[in-house]
């Protein structure tokens, strides 16, 4: 018969396949299939290679953890070992080398969300403010805090952050983060087994509760009713509450009444979709936590990355994660065709688009902080007439868009005035370092030239 333990590894690596794109999961994630012991509180897995092993450590081994909490409800770790080293067992090897390992456990937080890792931009602003302002003093700024937006735009990171700055500055604060799904699991289990009572236990002292996912209480009414009792308790107590959702309270279905008015009583913040400079500050960010050196990826590299993968950070990161990896695999720098290669199965084809009059307005916009209404005005200001001459050059440049068009696009003034503006833009740019610095950076964006 299997061991528990490896019942349970086939678990977790099954449902990593949803995480990663099927190449990547194939080439990395199934083979690491066998349990060799458990000790410790140590999962022991055997590695195809030494190589594999060092790969799966570096860029995987937070998913590992992160499923493993989720399959096993505890939390283990786990230390990769190949054939070899178990035969000559190098034990002692083993156990140094994993000291370099990131420290994960911290309840159930994950110590890398925390606010110095959440890149804040137009798109997340708000939220990210008011959660480090509910971060410093739980219960007085802000309660509930309500967070909400779409799949993989940053929900539970910024709602964890809180939990573990909570946990930084007093390490006696009891923080309790529960998925929806787990609070309903927990919930229902304890009526079956009449444990009741016990269930309620888990939430009496606790100073801060964080509440992932709130839209899948819908429906579950004997578990609203029991969540409405805990908030309420833990309300009145002052106690801080944090609740993520996919959507508005008012947009919540199924939900008590007394259950979003709650909500709405407090500060309700939302996440949008981070835009392209805010994509590629998260790609640099990443490359920086990861320890990679700088050189490793050219400008034009993350710029592709960013233009093609927009929905969400999650496919963001999932991305770049297979780049990193596709590079370590070959040894090689990551360049432009580098990453083009390595994304190639999972570029969503309607994303491989090259760059429009659009593109280039807002890339100017953002690169000059402009707001489109400014730069498609005909306010002559030199700060704003200026970005315009150069959007008008850039377009001229590189889209060789006709200089009538471009008139047009611009509110369908005289095709002379642009004429005018592209010269003065290409007789500045021999002269100037600045404007020299600025185009070449506004034209790195062009992925496809
Ligand atoms: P959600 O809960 O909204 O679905 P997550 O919080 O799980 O999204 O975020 C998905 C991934 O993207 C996580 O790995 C998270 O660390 C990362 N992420 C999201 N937003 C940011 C951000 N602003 N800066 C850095 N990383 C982010
Ligand atoms: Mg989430």
């Amino acid at each position: 018969m299997q061991s528990k333990y490896q019942q349970q590894w086939d678990e977790v690596i099954n449902n990593l396949k949803e995480k990663f794109d099927s190449k990547t999961y194939e080439e990395i994630i199934e083979p690491i299939n066998t349990v060799h012991k458990f000790e410790d509180n140590i999962l022991y897995i055997i590695a195809p290679s030494l190589f594999h092993k060092s790969r799966i450590e570096k860029f995987f081994y937070e998913d590992f953890i992160e499923e493993i909490l989720n399959v096993c409800k505890k939390t283990y770790d786990v230390k990769f070992i190949v054939e070899d080293e178990i035969k000559k067992n190098l034990h002692e090897q083993l156990l140094t080398q994993s000291d370099n390992l990131p420290k994960l456990f911290r309840g159930n937080l994950k110590p890398t969300y925390t606010f110095s890792n959440y890149v804040v931009g137009k798109f997340n602003r708000f939220a990210s403010t008011t959660a480090l302002k509910v971060a410093e003093q739980p219960g007085m700024v802000a309660n509930p805090l309500y967070i909400f937006g779409g799949v993989g735009l940053g929900k539970t990171h910024l709602m964890q952050a809180i939990g573990n700055y909570v946990l930084d500055d007093s390490k006696d604060a009891k923080v309790l983060y529960i998925k929806t799904e787990k609070f309903i699991e927990e919930f229902v289990t304890s009526i079956r087994t009449s444990n009741k009572s016990l269930f309620s236990k888990k939430f009496d002292d606790i100073d801060v509760f964080l509440i992932d996912d709130i839209q899948f209480l819908s429906k579950a009414e004997e578990s609203q009713i029991e969540f409405f009792k805990i908030f309420e308790e833990l309300h009145n107590k002052n106690k801080q509450i944090v609740v993520t959702s996919d959507r508005k309270p008012s947009e919540l279905k199924n939900m008590m009444d007394r259950l979003t008015s709650r909500f709405e009583w407090g500060v309700l913040v939302d996440i949008t979709a981070p835009d392209l400079q805010n994509r590629i500050d998260i790609i640099k960010k990443k490359i920086l936590s990861e320890n990679i050196n700088e050189e490793f990826i050219t400008k034009e590299a993350i710029n592709y990355i960013a233009k093609v993968f927009v929905n969400s950070v999650r496919e963001l990161e999932g991305a770049l994660k297979r780049v990193i990896f596709y590079c370590a695999m070959g040894n090689i720098d990551c360049s432009l065709e580098v990453a083009k290669e390595a994304l190639e199965t999972i570029v969503p084809e309607k994303n491989i688009k090259s760059i429009n009059m659009n593109d280039i307005t807002e890339r100017v916009c953002a690169y000059y902080n402009l707001s489109r209404e400014q730069l498609m005005s005909t306010i002559r200001k030199k700060e704003i007439a200026y970005p315009r001459h150069i959007a008008m050059y850039l377009m001229r440049e590189m889209l060789d868009a006709p200089f009538k068009k471009i008139a047009y696009y611009f509110g369908g003034r005289d095709h002379s005035s642009v004429i005018y503006a592209v010269d003065k833009i290409k007789l500045n740019i021999q002269v100037d370092k600045d404007l020299q610095k600025a185009i070449a950076e506004l034209k790195e964006i062009n992925f496809d030239s």
